[in-house]
């Protein structure tokens, strides 16, 4: 099945916006099986669009494209499709009256030009929006005018914004495209989210044994992103199942529970905010060179209320001392960079949040700051415990700041997951 996605908005093109929708569309689809075999962004021009959109159903089954569905003169797509299709517009009064309860449940009246949303291309199907005004549309073209042979094809338009986007997508275009255009074959897939060991070695220690399976079918893929790998374990047809299940349990065997944190969606914060709640167990945070991104990622898991209780962001030298107390001696001695300053942090925090376990970090982000023995992107992290003694780390994170940051965030973390 060939599968094309068309993202149009001259924003994307210019720079000022980052196009998300490629990745969230291509990664829900390819979760289910199905690959996208193009994708391509036009600017919001009439040519621009009709151009892309006549090419890709001259050779694909699936086009989907995003944005263009709003009121405003530059929102064309809707427009155009039905006009390349010779579909007449129609006003639809059932998505008139949901467009207009969306506004009365904001208090606000409903703007003019709205009715142009509810204008539906003849024969599409509505995929209501119940996060903003435009609705999406499924439009199958039976016989598909652009194609030479007779297949059918499917064309999915949905709006740009991403809030509407996304739960549209996964809620309701992901169910119609398995119900529509189901796959020939099984497909089964597993992520295997790891940290702590660089691609290249994870892959030497499992791909060896998986040999095997892979003669089975199974397919392994290697996604490195910072201070994680991802194993993505897949197979199709009948067997896949047992093939995967079969494959996870070795991989598992192989990197053991310190190196995989979680599968698919789990991110290291949700691992960690799960296992606190699991042990009944409560965390502080005293960051420095973070500047609070720790605390961030763990408040962006639901529940996190649960087992934070505080995150200070300590930055400077008074600070670590009159909220976390630590001694003006050792700050003197060892500088606010040093091993004997992060222990001083952690052992502060736990003490003062009377908690299970606190982290700290405090590092030299740069570009300025290092020294020769403590170079930019020194960072000293420790894991206070209740019943046990403080682990301390020194970790060289010589990157961009920002990189630094999540870096840091991330081996901090991981850290405390290794002990829970
Ligand atoms: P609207 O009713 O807001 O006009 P629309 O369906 O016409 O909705 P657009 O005008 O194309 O959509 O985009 C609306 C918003 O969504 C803009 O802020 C835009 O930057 C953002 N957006 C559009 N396409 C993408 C994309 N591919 N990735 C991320 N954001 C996007």
């Amino acid at each position: 099945m060939k599968i094309e996605l068309i993202n149009t908005g001259s924003e994307l093109l210019l720079g000022r916006v980052l196009n998300t929708h490629q990745q969230w569309i291509c990664r829900g689809l390819a979760d289910l099986g199905y690959e996208v075999s193009r994708q391509i962004c036009v600017p919001d021009d009439g040519p621009s669009i009709q151009a892309a959109v006549r090419e890709s159903l001259s050779r694909a089954d699936l086009i989907i494209t995003t944005g263009g569905l709003g009121p405003t003169s530059d929102d064309i797509t809707r427009d155009l499709i039905a006009q390349m299709l010779g579909r007449k517009l129609i006003f639809d009064p059932a998505v008139m009256a949901q467009i207009e309860r969306y506004f009365a449940s904001r208090q606000r009246s409903t703007p003019p030009k709205t009715e142009l949303q509810a204008m539906i291309p003849e024969g599409a199907r509505v995929l209501p929006n119940l996060n903003g005004t435009a609705p999406g549309l499924a439009i199958p073209c039976e016989p598909n005018p652009f194609s030479n042979s007779s297949a059918k094809a499917l064309l999915i338009l949905l709006p740009g914004p991403p809030r509407e986007l996304r739960p549209m997508f996964t809620d309701l275009a992901l169910p119609l495209i398995q119900r529509e255009m189901p796959l020939s074959a099984k497909f089964v897939c597993r992520t295997l989210r790891t940290a702590g060991m660089g691609e290249s070695l994870v892959e030497n220690k499992i791909a060896p044994p998986l040999e095997p399976l892979v003669r089975q079918g199974l397919e392994i893929g290697y996604c490195a992103r910072i201070g994680e790998v991802d194993v993505r374990l897949i197979a199709r047809g009948e067997c896949a199942s047992e093939i995967v299940a079969q494959a996870e349990l070795t991989a598992r065997e192989l990197l053991g529970q310190t190196l995989i944190f979680g599968i698919d969606d789990d991110s290291m914060e949700s691992a960690i905010v799960n296992l606190l709640t699991d042990q009944r167990k409560t965390l502080a945070l005293a960051e420095s060179c973070t500047g609070g991104m720790i605390a961030n990622r763990i408040t962006d898991v639901p529940g996190a209320s649960a087992v934070l209780i505080a995150g200070l962001v300590t930055y400077s030298n008074q600070s670590k001392q009159a909220l976390l107390g630590v001694r003006s001696e050792s700050l003197d001695a060892h500088g606010a960079v040093s091993e004997v300053v992060a222990r001083e942090m952690a052992e502060g925090a736990i003490a003062r949040l009377d908690t299970d376990y606190a982290i700290s970090v405090t590092g030299i982000a740069g570009p300025s700051g290092g020294t020769d023995a403590k170079p930019v992107g020194t960072v000293f992290m420790a894991l206070a415990r209740r019943d046990a003694q403080t682990i301390v780390r020194r970790q060289f994170n010589n990157f961009d700041r920002e990189t630094f940051k999540f870096v840091t965030s991330q081996q901090s973390l991981s850290m405390l997951r290794e002990q829970l």
